[in-house]
């Protein structure tokens, strides 16, 4: 019954005339589509219809989409390093997208990128998708892709990478409502959600206006349809549209074309960027933006990974809740976005890097076991993410446990990265921007990104960041002959890892108000205590009172006042209105989530930095952007509740 409590996949209520922030946007759990198969033909229940033409699906695709849009000759013609986005109503099985991604790799040149957006409110299932893809032989690589990094039935935007000149970012939830919080321009159109008749609620003038939004002189929209309303609709939303020969024996469908003026927002050769960190955010980021052809500078005064991100293994893993606020969501999506990072670095290597082989969540109290219960009965974390295992556990499918050092290095060794070991003193904001070291040398780029946890606090101007330093101490316990049998990681109060070196993780422990660099007996004695007291047998298995502690390491959690990562552009803090200071952005305060939040954290700087379309929507842009902190502040000085 608590699915009744949704309705849509995401369900905007604007609040008209107060500013952006009085906007709710509620995220729903997604429903997947149910499909009836007709011979090869998915045909969806809810509306009967297919998803492609029984006559031929590839061949009307490539007229009405691709031809209706002159994508041939329009990618033959791109600059290189030029990218160029299609945005799309109604996913499906992919087709379109697919073969506007052949297609690209056929005609572009080589230095072109494609970022495909498409929006979808049912998403088959990964079954369905197998079957519905396993009927085009020719498409074989780019759909065993897709089939890679489809991603989990959860609302929100997910990135996936179909060849690495190729991007893909699925938008999960009502169309209108997705590109509500979308916010880079398309220049290609594929308007193809079920017929009008089937489907009346998507073909809307709101939808319209969103796609007219999105649009700037030059973009294109072509839909197989040729139905009056929705022709006059886009007319009146800007689009100028014209009547064109349909598939085969169709008489009609519809082309457009936008004139009016809007920013554009022109693409650049890709900039050279200083990532000054090198622990898990540093890496990421560096990785991001060496990925979308950025010469990289890595500086970092101690090293790779020698802070929060140095102990012997780390849990990918996150906190799931059937609430869909946007710490949630983050926690969520950062998660599956995770997955699909290490998966496609093929990492963990081998046994000795790690295993993502699922994480036991062990319920600490009643009130874990209805948060993690709700979660999965109201649909909002799906089983292809977290299944029950029993009474008293849940399995976070797919997560694991590895060594961040390794994944660091692994991430760094890149042909665009340079690591340099250095001291960052001071930053300047400008085009370049500078980075000051303390040998007094002057360092500059494009753009300077901050990993530097709570030590970005320490520079000039940046004392206000509100950060806080949780100490953690984890406490390395020798293996025994029934340990070295254990297999996955297990969360509890604390976390336990399967053995590396012949030794385990047990920890951490969280303390505010400990300053102390040095590790304590007391602090090994409450990690063991809290193993006994949640894990019994597992205590017991690993010596139980004998338990050998053979080391211990202390490092510091950054974490924000909201739990969230602080990752966008730095704001100048000292201007009312503030404004984001030119070439600067933070990525930072991770927590103890560091594994889990820091790739899609990456994407986004790397995205904002390269002006490509965004992993996230605008919901979850403003709930990491540094400046809210800011904006909270204005808005508790001026008396505003929402
Ligand atoms: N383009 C797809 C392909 O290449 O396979 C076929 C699209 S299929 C004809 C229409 C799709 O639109 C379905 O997957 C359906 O779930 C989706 N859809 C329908 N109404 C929607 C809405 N209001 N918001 C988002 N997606 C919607």
């Amino acid at each position: 019954h608590l699915r009744l409590r949704y309705t849509s996949g995401v369900s905007t209520s604007p609040a008209f005339g107060l500013l952006a922030y009085m906007t709710t946007t509620i995220f729903a759990p997604i429903l997947p589509a149910e499909l009836d198969w007709q011979g090869d033909i998915p045909v969806a229940r809810d509306y009967d219809d297919p998803y492609f033409s029984r006559q031929d699906g590839i061949a009307e695709s490539r007229y009405v989409f691709l031809n209706g849009n002159r994508l041939p000759e329009r990618f033959s013609t791109l600059s290189s390093g030029q990218l160029f986005v299609v945005g799309e109503t109604g996913f499906g099985t992919g087709l379109n997208c697919l073969l506007a991604a052949q297609c690209f790799l056929q005609t572009a040149p080589p230095q072109a990128h494609l970022h495909l957006v498409s929006v979808e409110k049912h998403p088959l299932t990964l079954k369905d998708m197998r079957t519905a893809l396993a009927h085009w032989p020719e498409l074989a690589s780019l759909a065993n892709a897709l089939l890679t990094e489809y991603p989990p039935a959860t609302p929100g935007q997910h990135r996936l990478k179909l060849h690495p000149r190729i991007s893909l970012t699925l938008l999960y939830g009502e169309a209108e409502q997705c590109w509500s919080l979308f916010q880079h321009p398309v220049d290609a159109w594929f308007l193809d959600g079920f017929a009008p008749a089937c489907n009346p609620d998507m073909w809307q003038p709101a939808l319209f206006a969103q796609m007219a939004r999105l649009s700037q002189p030059g973009t294109t929209l072509a839909t197989f349809t040729a139905a009056g309303f929705v022709r006059r609709g886009l007319q009146e939303a800007g689009f100028e549209m014209k009547k064109h020969k349909g598939f085969g024996h169709k008489r009609h469908m519809l082309i457009g074309e936008i004139h009016h003026a809007t920013p554009d927002p022109t693409p650049t050769s890709a900039p050279s960027v200083i990532v000054v960190g090198a622990g898990l955010a540093g890496a990421t980021t560096a990785h991001a933006l060496a990925e979308r052809g950025c010469n990289v500078t890595v500086l970092d005064a101690d090293g790779i990974a020698q802070h929060a991100s140095g102990n012997l293994a780390g849990v990918v893993y996150s906190t799931p809740s059937a609430h869909l606020t946007p710490q949630n969501r983050f926690y969520q999506q950062s998660y599956s976005h995770a997955l699909r990072w290490l998966a496609r670095q093929a990492f963990p290597r081998d046994e000795t890097d790690g295993q993502l082989n699922g994480v036991l969540q062990h319920y600490v109290d009643d009130k874990q076991r209805e948060k993690l219960t709700q979660a999965m009965e109201t649909g909002a974390w799906p089983s292809a993410l977290l299944i029950a295992q029993g009474q008293h556990t849940a399995e976070l499918v797919g997560g694991g446990y590895l060594r961040p050092a390794r994944w660091c290095q692994h991430l760094l060794d890149h042909d665009n990265i340079r690591i340099e070991q250095a001291r960052v003193i001071a930053v300047h904001e400008g085009k370049p921007a500078t980075a000051t070291l303390d040998n007094g040398e002057d360092r500059q780029a494009d753009a300077i990104v901050l990993c530097t946890a709570a030590n970005t606090a320490t520079l000039p101007g940046l004392q206000w960041l509100p950060l806080k330093l949780i100490r953690g101490q984890v406490s390395y316990c020798q293996a025994t002959d029934a340990s070295r049998l254990w297999q996955q990681a297990q969360c509890h109060g604390g976390y336990l890892t399967p053995a590396l070196d012949d030794l385990h993780c047990v920890g951490a422990t969280f303390d505010l108000h400990n300053e102390s660099p040095v590790a304590s007996e007391e602090d090994d004695q409450a990690n063991l205590a809290q193993l006994e007291r949640y894990l019994p047998r597992l205590w017991l298995e690993l010596g139980g009172q004998q338990i050998n502690i053979v080391d211990r390491r202390v490092a510091f959690r950054c974490q924000s006042l909201d739990f969230l990562p602080l990752c966008g552009p730095l704001p100048v803090a000292t201007e009312n209105p503030h404004r984001p200071a030119t070439g600067l952005y933070l990525n930072l305060a991770h927590g103890s989530r560091g594994i889990t939040g820091t790739p899609l954290c990456a994407d986004l700087i790397a995205d904002l930095i390269c002006k490509h379309p965004l992993p996230v929507d605008q919901q979850l842009v403003d709930a990491l952007a540094p400046d809210r902190f800011i904006v909270r502040k204005r808005k508790k000085q001026s008396g505003w509740t929402p």
